[in-house]
């Protein structure tokens, strides 16, 4: 792997939900889902698509990130890389990485998790942390609301965790489509066999991407959708943790 050139839409820096600490985060362009709850519809097409996005090398992309390396170590942060789907761009990502290992920055990886196997093993093998996305348990449910099966993510997952990487999972409270009691049984059944896993970050669904979709003249299927109510939220906390999971809700 080889690539000293990559294609990002933002770099986000002080963030203080994408993983521990303060973080800078790396918006990497390009996304093989479709997510109807997407809060970032710029971010997912491949190539140079929207006035944000930009070719950058590692280099830069490391001098950048590198600018506030005491606020990592002051907080235990580091660098975070999301995009779109940060491994779409696996070999940049995995040059990136390399250069953080180097100077001995914590990395974290946002992941949809849907990426070849050899990808992110190989990714994997020098990422801290990964905050992986768990949507839809049911395939069909999934190709319908993602674009994709769920097969090759759930797989992932499995291969992950069997190298003892640190994962946090992140789960998408989307009303009526992710939030279902079925739904939530069958990841609670499913992330409870991988033992090592005990972090659960419960994502609220919102709609602040409304202006993006009609920026982008894209369809926003969510747009009659409220976010859920606090009341829900707990519910769904609850039932995380009468499993043994720690659970925050947000990043
Ligand atoms: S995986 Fe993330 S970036 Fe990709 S479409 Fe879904 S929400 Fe958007």
């Amino acid at each position: 792997m080889m690539q000293k050139n990559g294609i990002i839409f933002n770099i986000k820096k002080y963030a203080i939900h994408d993983g521990p600490g303060i973080r800078s985060t790396v918006f990497l362009q390009g996304c093989p889902l479709s997510c109807w709850w997407c809060h970032n519809p710029e971010g997912r097409a491949f190539g140079k698509t929207n006035v944000m996005s930009r070719q950058v090398s590692v280099s830069e992309v490391i001098a950048e990130v590198e600018k506030d390396v005491i606020f990592y170590d002051e907080s235990g942060g580091g660098v975070t890389f999301s995009g779109g789907e940060p491994l779409s761009q696996a070999h940049f990502l995995y040059e990136m990485l390399t250069q953080c290992c180097k100077k001995e920055i914590h990395t974290t990886i946002d992941t949809s998790g849907y990426a070849p196997l050899e990808s992110i093993s190989k990714i994997a093998e020098i990422t801290g942390l990964f905050l992986y996305d768990l949507k839809i348990m049911d395939s069909k449910d999934h190709i319908k609301y993602t674009g994709v099966s769920n097969e090759l993510i759930l797989e992932n997952l499995k291969i992950i965790h069997n190298m003892g990487k640190n994962i946090i999972i992140r789960f998408p409270v989307i009303p009526e489509i992710t939030d279902t009691y079925e739904n939530i049984s069958q990841i609670l059944e499913f992330i409870s066999s991988l033992k090592n896993i005990k972090e659960v970050s419960l994502l609220p669904f919102h709609n602040i991407a409304q202006g993006k979709y009609w920026k982008l003249k894209k369809e926003d299927k969510m747009k009659k959708t409220p976010p859920p109510d606090i009341s829900r939220l707990i519910k769904i906390k609850q039932r995380f943790e009468l499993q043994g999971f720690s659970v925050t809700i947000g990043g």
